[in-house]
């Protein structure tokens, strides 16, 4: 049995995590279609040991929510559970797991403090490298119960997806609280890794779940262009790598993988074409979420104004080939780190 002072530290996590997670929901992680080419890629890279010790754990999930057990092959199961974080962080059971998807590192800092920085960033462990090492000591802890270690599988599975998605990794200004139009009301709270900038996306101002934002081109906006079941897409990804390559992206560690995905957050993501002043949107609150040509003062009377960028093919060909080394990147050592864990000798 373990000590009550054994349990304290996981305890005192989760309620520092709880108090942090009263701030405004962050949206995205790689969509669907990410997670899941993430954890196919995975499974070629895995050890028999590994795929047998995961197949295991599986089988003992006290919230398989989505019947991946009943998938034959591991790589479906793996694909299957890769977005179940996403799909529990509006429970109240796991709300407080939902600022864990993320970190946020500031793009503005000065140049020497323009990386990931535990005390600034990871406060209390509350971010996504934090997250993973929490839930790296829960699945290598045997003692513990197996439907305990399934679940935090499925986190690790998830969050080192999130992990290399550019902008899970950084946090601009809200640039928009520059713009003195009805922001006398809001602060400059940071722009939720690009959730608040708001864009048309290929001509288009919105998809099915509201106005086209950078965070979402970057979930889902630029993988939905490349146009290819997430099979092809995961085997595409991975036959263009070889044992150099691949010995090469396994090299490193977390933080290592976070600072590479922040550098692609300045580079890439945030890279960004000139706004027009007049050009302004804001979200209505009760109204139509798709309907993001409607700006007028009336209508945005009670919700923030924003400015909007317009990013079309040039954004797409600039930015598709850090998306796709993002996606082998993250499918590669997710492996090796469940290797580790699970085959140590090989
Ligand atoms: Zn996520």
């Amino acid at each position: 049995m373990k000590s009550k002072s054994a349990r304290k530290p996981v305890a005192w996590l989760m309620v520092s995590l709880c108090l942090v997670s009263l701030l405004p929901p962050r949206a995205g992680a790689w969509g669907r279609e990410g997670h899941r080419v993430i954890a196919r890629i995975a499974v070629n890279h895995l050890t028999a040991k590994t795929k047998a010790a995961i197949g295991e754990l599986l089988r003992a999930d006290p919230d398989d929510r989505e019947m991946c057990s009943q998938q034959t092959s591991l790589d479906e199961k793996m694909a299957c559970v890769s977005t179940w974080a996403d799909v529990v962080k509006r429970d109240l059971q796991f709300a407080c797991t939902a600022s864990l998807h993320f970190v946020n590192i500031p793009i503005y800092a000065p140049p020497p403090q323009r990386r990931y920085d535990a005390r600034r960033d990871c406060a209390n462990g509350d971010c996504v490298v934090g997250a993973i090492d929490h839930y790296r000591l829960i699945l290598t802890d045997t003692t513990k119960r197996a439907s305990e270690r399934a679940l935090a599988l499925k986190f690790i599975v998830h969050f080192i997806g999130d992990l290399h998605q550019p902008l899970h990794t950084a946090k601009d200004h809200d640039l928009d609280a520059r713009n003195t139009e009805n922001h006398n009301r809001f602060r400059d709270s940071g722009d939720r890794g690009g959730n608040l900038k708001l864009v048309t996306w290929l001509g288009e101002p919105a998809n099915q779940f509201g106005c086209w934002n950078l965070h979402a081109v970057w979930d889902d906006g630029i993988i939905d262009q490349i146009h290819a079941d997430e099979t092809a897409l995961a085997n595409a990804l991975d036959g263009a790598l070889d044992p150099q390559k691949i010995a090469g992206l396994q090299r490193g560690t977390l933080v290592d993988w976070v600072n590479e995905a922040f550098g692609l957050a300045i580079g890439n993501a945030y890279h960004l074409p000139n706004h027009q002043g007049n050009d302004k949107v804001c979200e209505v609150p009760g109204g139509d979420k798709r309907d993001c040509d409607k700006y007028s003062p009336q209508t945005c009377r009670i919700s923030e104004v924003h400015y909007r960028y317009h990013l079309g093919k040039d954004y797409f060909s600039q930015n598709l080939p850090a998306v796709k080394a993002q996606l082998t990147g993250a499918g590669v050592r997710l492996a090796k780190f469940l290797n580790d864990i699970f085959d140590p000798v090989r």
